[in-house]
């Protein structure tokens, strides 16, 4: 009897502490100040010992890009082989990062160079990106802001985030802005809703995007108070990063219920890395797991040109023949488009397999997923419509009432307009005009 008693008591108190110790692993501030930052804790935690050579140069590749991995994302690694891992190999450092290939740049895609006030760039027509916080819960390996890293001179300050806010405000043409860093999400709610508020105050902006990891890295971030901010405002879309299908995990899920709930429209935006999500089987996988729990597979990237990722590049046929297994093969909406961001900052630019094989004047030759050739006959009495440009005049209704009435198109779409005498883009400075004769030219 007495030692029933002590049993029962034993088991109370047993799971008194693992309640407590379980309240701790679920804070996200937790997870955050117990951050993993050295090899010699990965090594104890993963039972695993690097020679001392391999020690020193992952050292010497810490130095240059800093590690931090929360205790969460890297409970998630399989310890039966750690460095054969897609989620170690995220979060670990590689000693090939410090190889520098002869095509690596610091800043591949212009982001410090098309940016009219610090911490934005402004590179398309109607959007914007805002970096407005440098740092991340978890620092990822293949990141391509791998610059900025743990750099204290740019830890954006209040002062720096209301210039981009003012920039914002003054840019009627900006419709849509994306919160990016660093992880937004790591600013604390109260902070976080300033800047939102501030945001959705202006009549233009009519979209906010939040580009956050926290769903994958550390989900405990989704807390009811974070809910909370983020519902009081109507236009919030967020793009998180899943990479891989083990990801995904139960607390991951419950993350993305609770932003699902809030009514946020979930994407997420891949990045194709070898040796941990190049085969079209495990990003089948993955899609279907991102869908099932109603997020948008949205981007698929072909890695950046960022310095220390060249072990993490495939190429681009990878790409095309993961599209080509998903396409056709499963849910529509679950099919990412695979993007190239061009280097200098020419921006995302699709990438995808051929379909559309040949054609004439009144018909097209496509091909299916399944190499069926199919021809698509097209109407014989589609006749050239001129459009110019006077929407109020015209059949379609589109309503231009209050609407700029100087709409003007810019690149490819103005070669195709009608409205525009332009019928080449050429590059400046041609060899061939500095041969020319001044005088016909
Ligand atoms: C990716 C990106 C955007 C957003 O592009 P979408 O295709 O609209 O998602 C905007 N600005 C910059 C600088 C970007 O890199």
């Amino acid at each position: 009897m007495q030692e029933t008693i002590s049993m029962t008591q034993d088991r109370i108190n047993k799971e008194d502490i693992s309640d407590k110790l379980l309240e701790k692993w679920r804070d996200w501030r937790w997870q955050l100040k117990n951050s993993i930052t050295t090899v010699d804790t990965v090594e104890k935690i993963l039972d695993i010992t690097f020679s001392e050579k391999k020690k020193q140069a992952i050292q010497n590749t810490i130095e240059k890009f800093p590690l931090s991995v929360t205790p969460y994302y890297l409970s998630l690694i399989d310890t039966e082989d750690p460095e054969s891992d897609p989620v170690f190999k995220q979060c670990f450092p590689d000693v090939r990062e410090l190889s520098l290939s002869n095509c690596d740049m610091s800043d591949p895609l212009h982001e410090d160079g098309d940016s009219p006030v610090e911490g934005i760039t402004h590179r398309y027509p109607d959007r914007i990106l805002f970096h407005i916080s440098n740092v991340c819960a978890m620092y990822c390996r293949h990141c391509t802001r791998k610059r900025k890293v743990g750099d204290q001179d740019s830890i954006p300050s209040k002062d720096q985030i209301l210039k981009g806010i003012e920039y914002v405000k003054n840019t009627p043409q900006v419709r849509d802005v994306l919160l990016s860093g660093g992880d937004p999400l790591m600013l604390s709610d109260d902070y976080l809703d300033w800047i939102l508020e501030r945001l959705s105050e202006i009549p233009h902006v009519e979209i906010i995007r939040i580009g956050s990891r926290m769903p994958v890295v550390l989900p405990y971030r989704i807390t009811d108070g974070l809910i909370e901010v983020l519902s009081k405002y109507d236009n919030i879309w967020l793009n998180t990063h899943f990479n891989h299908p083990r990801e995904m995990t139960g607390s991951s899920k419950k993350a993305l219920k609770k932003l699902n709930n809030a009514g946020i429209p979930l994407g997420n935006q891949s990045v194709l890395l070898r040796d941990v999500n190049d085969c079209p089987r495990i990003m089948k996988r993955l899609v279907h797991k991102l869908t099932a729990n109603k997020v948008r597979p949205y981007y698929l990237y072909q890695c950046d040109l960022s310095e220390g990722l060249e072990h993490f590049r495939t190429n681009v046929g990878k790409g095309i023949e993961i599209m080509e297994n998903l396409r056709g093969h499963t849910s529509g909406f679950a099919v990412p488009t695979y993007v190239i961001d061009a280097p200098g900052g020419g921006g995302k630019i699709p990438v995808m397999p051929n379909y559309l094989i040949s054609w004439s004047t009144n018909k097209v030759v496509l091909r299916n997923y399944e190499g069926v050739i199919t021809t698509y006959k097209m109407p014989d009495d589609y006749n050239h419509y001129e459009c110019d440009l006077e929407c109020d005049d015209c059949n379609l209704q589109l309503n231009t009432e209050n609407q700029e009435s100087d709409y003007k198109t810019i690149g490819i779409s103005k070669l195709l307009s009608d409205y525009e005498d332009e019928i080449t883009l050429t590059p400046e400075n041609l060899d061939r005009d500095a041969r020319n004769r001044e005088d016909v030219s």
